[in-house]
């Protein structure tokens, strides 16, 4: 039996690799096909990273040349630091991860990291080393265990096991008949988006890439659910370069800064407190959420007459 368990176990890997080898095909073909110019130059090298600070010098965008969508943005993520990006829905806040991640060349200016322009690098080099935790999750036709194990090809069950945990998806993945064998995706059991979004933070952990962009979709989640994630999510991010995208204010207060992005512009830049201080668009936008989550309360209190 153990004889016989060597070479199970490595056609095991082997079938994974070869799986994933025709995922990352697929994904770059889709890539290929949206954004033709992003290709690794012949001198490309691969991304050196020391810490993993983040900078965006006076970055222009478009995805069609009559519509510029950023207009010129600038910040810097020191290593190990959060930013946090807020601001109203169009903003262009999807699109800064995404050039981040290199799906979209800038238009103009430039975004480097650890000093290196990303456009200088191998692709693979620079998305080894970010961790995307994406507003919406595409999971494979696979199984959980599969699908949070991509995040490190290499790790064994026990430590997809950890990061679920971490993740605070394992009580749900225990509570399904096949646990982590599941097949999930299109052709298996669907999840909601606070599951799969659990799914891609537990993939990430797993991962422990230097650098972490987290686009949070808590607006659709009950407050309970969005406490799961948030914890999972300040777990990850510790010691690690982060740039959130925040859609409650709530989960920046500790950000060490907080950049208020409005029609592709920074409108307003500082922390917390110092921003809410200046009485402008944050702050508006803080009373708003308060006085909705205020009467979100009222309401689940009447419902539940107490
Ligand atoms: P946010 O995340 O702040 O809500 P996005 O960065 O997703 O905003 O989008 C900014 C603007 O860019 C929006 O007006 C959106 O419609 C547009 N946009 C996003 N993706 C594309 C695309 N692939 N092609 C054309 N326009 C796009
Ligand atoms: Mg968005």
């Amino acid at each position: 039996l153990m004889q016989l368990s060597i070479p199970l176990n490595f056609f095991g890997s082997m079938h994974r690799e070869i799986k994933q080898g025709l995922v990352d095909l697929e994904a770059m073909f889709s890539l290929m096909r949206e954004a033709p110019e992003v290709t690794d130059k012949p001198t490309a090298a691969k991304l050196a990273v020391d810490g993993g600070s983040v900078r965006f010098d006076n970055v222009l965008f478009h995805y069609d040349e009559e519509r510029p969508i950023l207009k010129g943005v600038s910040f810097e993520v020191p290593a190990g630091k959060t930013v946090a990006i807020v601001g109203p829905s169009g903003a262009g806040k999807s699109t800064i991860s995404r050039l981040l991640f290199r799906f979209y060349d800038v238009s103009g200016g430039a975004i480097t990291v650890d000093g290196q322009d990303i456009r200088d690098v191998q692709q693979l080099s620079l998305r080894q080393n970010i961790g995307m935790v994406p507003q919406d999750t595409v999971l494979f036709n696979d199984t959980l265990l599969y699908n949070i194990g991509y995040g490190r090809p290499s790790a064994s069950r026990e430590e997809i096991e950890d990061a679920a945990r971490m993740a605070q998806i394992s009580e749900f993945v225990k509570s399904l008949p096949n646990g982590f064998d599941t097949e999930v995706g299109e052709r298996g059991l669907k999840l909601s988006g606070g599951e799969k979004q659990r799914v891609a933070i537990a993939r990430t952990i797993l991962k422990a890439p230097p650098i972490l962009v987290l686009d949070e979709a808590t607006s659709a989640l009950d407050s309970h659910t969005e406490q799961e994630i948030q914890t999972a999510l300040d777990q990850v991010s510790q010691n690690r370069t982060t740039l959130v995208i925040a859609h409650r204010l709530s989960t920046v207060i500790g950000a060490d800064e907080i950049i208020v992005l409005e029609a592709g512009k920074i409108k307003e830049r500082g922390r917390h407190a110092d921003l809410l201080a200046q009485g402008g668009l944050y702050a508006s936008m803080w009373d708003r959420q308060r006085e909705a989550s205020e009467a979100e309360e009222r309401l689940r209190k009447a419902v539940e007459g107490d």
